[in-house]
């Protein structure tokens, strides 16, 4: 098939692409290379995933139609997004021009192309401040406390809507905070393992006993590929969490990392930061039932694996 994966060049869609191109699909990807991490990064992602380049913003309609029209895809992964918490509080149009204007884009493209099958990338901010756990695909999403998190609610949405009208067969996929090698910089496993390394000073917002269901990226791809499976025999929406359901506090995290570098971590504590909620938590019956999903990969492994990227990685760099 000819698949088409926005956001490509990035962490989690570089890795959707190798496996994609395993299994003998053609695949394509669209990225802008902006400057939210190195570009150097996804430059090399883009170069080593074995897939056809599409350099183009989502943003621009022009730029969306050129790139169907070229690659003329099946089926759509839609990954591309303004990604990460904290910087949609102060860059809030960029974060809705991407992530809403660029998700319409890729609709309506879609669209008048008669393409019917999309897996799209949500997130678990949606929930915001559920207060039921484990939080479930039915629960309500009102309470969504960052800007990021709403352009994502905007996302599932648009593709309600456009699955509704058009007949469109549309997986939403709630990630739980994906790991693993090629990380993005800006994650707290990937900044902390930097930081902890170089023996400098990291930042520990709020107590410590802030919890998180961390899900490897392994277990995140193949959730992605099931999802663009079941969207070959369904139609409509359908939304589905892709955790490990199994929460981790920060401090655990901190000392899992530590173990990994053999190195104590030197920890700045500050307040909890604006946007930030206290836990996320997946239940993942909906996704094993239905998709098949199953997670492999338990936080203690995964930070080893990573760990071991990123001692690989930087002999590669100071080489
Ligand atoms: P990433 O930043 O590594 O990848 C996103 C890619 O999209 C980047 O390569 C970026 O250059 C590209 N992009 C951004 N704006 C673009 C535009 N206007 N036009 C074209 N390309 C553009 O992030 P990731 O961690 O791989 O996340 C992938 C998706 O999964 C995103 O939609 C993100 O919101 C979602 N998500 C990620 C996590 C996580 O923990 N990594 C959790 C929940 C949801």
């Amino acid at each position: 098939m000819r698949i088409l994966v926005t956001g490509g060049a990035g962490f989690i869609g570089s890795h959707v692409l190798l496996a994609l191109n395993n299994q003998g699909h053609t695949t394509s990807l669209i990225d802008d290379f902006n400057d939210f991490y190195a570009p150097s990064l996804k430059r090399w992602n883009a170069q080593n995933c074995g897939s056809i380049l599409f350099e183009g913003d989502i943003r621009v309609k022009e730029d969306v139609e050129r790139c169907f029209d070229l690659h003329q895809p099946e089926a759509v992964i839609h990954l591309a997004a303004r990604a990460g918490v904290r910087p949609s509080l102060t860059q809030t149009q960029l974060y809705v021009d991407t992530n809403v204007t660029g998700t319409l884009n890729i609709l309506e493209a879609m669209r008048s192309r008669h393409i019917k099958r999309l897996v799209f990338a949500s997130s678990s901010s949606v929930y915001g401040c559920n207060k039921k756990v484990p939080f479930s695909e039915s629960d309500p999403i009102l309470k969504t406390i960052s800007p990021y998190a709403a352009t994502k609610v905007a996302g599932e949405h648009l593709c309600s809507v456009y699955s509704h009208l058009y007949g469109m067969s549309v997986v939403a996929l709630r990630f739980f905070t994906v790991y693993g090698p090629r990380q993005r910089p800006d994650l707290a496993i990937h900044k902390f393992t930097r930081l902890i390394n170089e023996g400098r000073e990291i930042s520990q917002f709020g107590d410590g006993t802030t919890r998180r269901d961390y899900t490897f990226i392994d277990d995140i791809v193949q959730g992605v590929l099931q999802s663009l499976s079941y969207t070959k025999d369904h139609s409509g929406l359908e939304v589905f969490n892709l955790g490990e359901s199994r929460t981790v506090e920060l401090r655990e995290l901190i000392s899992l990392i530590e173990d990994s570098l053999e190195i104590k971590a030197k920890i700045r504590k500050l307040p909890m930061q604006p946007g930030d909620v206290p836990l996320t938590y997946a239940d993942i019956t909906k996704s094993k039932e239905l998709l098949g999903y199953n997670p492999q990969t338990p936080i203690e492994q995964g930070i080893q694996a990573f760990v071991s990227w990123f001692h690989e990685e930087t002999k590669v760099i100071s080489n």
